[in-house]
């Protein structure tokens, strides 16, 4: 059996590249089984054009907001499914000074197509607290993750494109020009395995550095129709249902909910609104974040029939249309990988 490239994983990662390579025209196969590595099946799914303790734009926000849209919806309509969802973002300010930052901040160029309006006033009263108003983004919301992968696990599997197994390095033959693996035959093979590269021969020097979180489910008898974000983000997701998170641990690498964690967010929440709610569960998993934050995207140093797409770390909603472009049309046709995600730059790491 031939095909262009075998994709390793079914997170967000591989579902958007393999989405990516069918576009430009190629023919894959993913190779995937949930619950190895655990990011995209728990994440929120949130995508936030101004982010941190500090509100500046994401690194790179304008290119990688602009293939939000375009992507997944041609996603949806492949699959006949829908899961990305608008949906704005208030961030209610701490005092006064931040409110006049923000006032005169909203007529700038770099930032006035993400603002939907400054409220110097409180909203969504008595539930959420903001005495001094707060700043509500827009070309913002959150994707609905596990049901982007289910029906897209379902589109590749009716063109014959999805193997649901656990990949087996151990099996894989790596030539010049060609791979096989039990009987596929590839020009390449490509790593969207999360941390699973950690384990990998050919990948384990690639600096990651993974990051624990934990989200809660709540459950409210008021019905907010933003995401709330202010140190901790909650998220409706419909008929009284909230996602609430999240929690960011370098030292813990195991998929274990912690009480600690729980206290945390409730403790941050209870800072921002005042609404009834139920805690009805709670997620963990792991991101796959690099050293310098960045994605990594490219050829091995080694074996060019090798490549990866990894390191979404905590934003791989956002990252993986643009940086998964990036890496078909290098493949397609040889066009440069951005720098800051090329895998070249840790090519001193492999040597070493
Ligand atoms: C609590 C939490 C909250 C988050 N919130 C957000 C958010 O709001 N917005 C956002 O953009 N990002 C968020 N993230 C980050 C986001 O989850 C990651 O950026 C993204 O999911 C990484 O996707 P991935 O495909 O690279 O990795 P993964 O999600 O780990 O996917 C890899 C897939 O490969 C499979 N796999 C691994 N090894 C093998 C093998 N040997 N054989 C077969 N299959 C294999 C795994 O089982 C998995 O299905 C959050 C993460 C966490 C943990």
């Amino acid at each position: 059996m031939k095909t262009d490239y075998l994709i390793i994983g079914h997170g967000i990662a591989g579902a958007v590249l393999s989405f990516q390579l069918l576009q430009a025209g190629f023919q894959v196969k993913v190779i995937g089984k949930k619950g190895i590595t655990v990011s995209s099946e728990v994440a929120a799914g949130l995508f936030n054009p101004v982010t941190g303790r500090k509100m500046v734009k994401t690194w790179h926000a304008d290119p990688l907001f602009a293939e939000i849209e375009p992507v997944y919806r041609k996603m949806e309509a492949l699959s006949g499914s829908r899961f990305l969802h608008f949906q704005p973002i208030y961030r209610p300010f701490t005092d006064r000074a931040e409110q006049n930052d923000w006032a005169s901040r909203q007529g700038e160029p770099a930032y006035a197509p993400y603002i939907a309006e400054v409220f110097d006033k409180p909203r969504h009263q008595p539930y959420v607290k903001n005495p001094f108003g707060g700043l509500l983004l827009k070309q913002s919301g959150w994707l609905d993750i596990p049901t982007m992968l289910a029906a897209w696990k379902q589109y590749l599997m009716v063109q014959d494109s999805f193997i649901e197994e656990e990949f087996n390095e151990t099996e894989l033959q790596v030539e010049e020009t060609f791979i096989r693996y039990k009987g596929t035959e590839a020009r390449g093979i490509i790593y969207c395995n999360g941390t699973g590269i950690m384990e990998s021969r050919y990948w384990h020097w690639v600096p990651l550095r993974p990051v624990k979180g934990e989200v809660l489910h709540l459950h409210s008898s008021i019905q907010l129709d933003e995401i709330i974000n202010r140190g901790v983000f909650l998220l409706p997701q419909g008929n009284g249902r909230y996602k609430l998170g999240s929690t960011y641990d370098q030292r813990n690498h195991d998929l274990n909910p912690t009480e600690a964690a729980r206290k945390e967010m409730l403790e941050r929440l209870a800072s921002l609104i005042d609404m009834p709610i139920n805690v009805e569960g709670q997620e963990v998993g792991i991101r796959p974040a690099t050293k310098d934050r960045r994605p990594v995207a490219g050829q091995h140093p080694q074996h060019q029939t090798l490549l990866i797409f990894n390191g979404l770390g905590t934003k791989g909603v956002s990252l993986a249309p643009y940086c998964a472009g990036i890496l078909a049309a290098y493949l397609l046709q040889q066009k440069e990988i951005l720098a800051e995600i090329n895998i070249n730059r840790f090519f001193s790491l492999y040597y070493s």
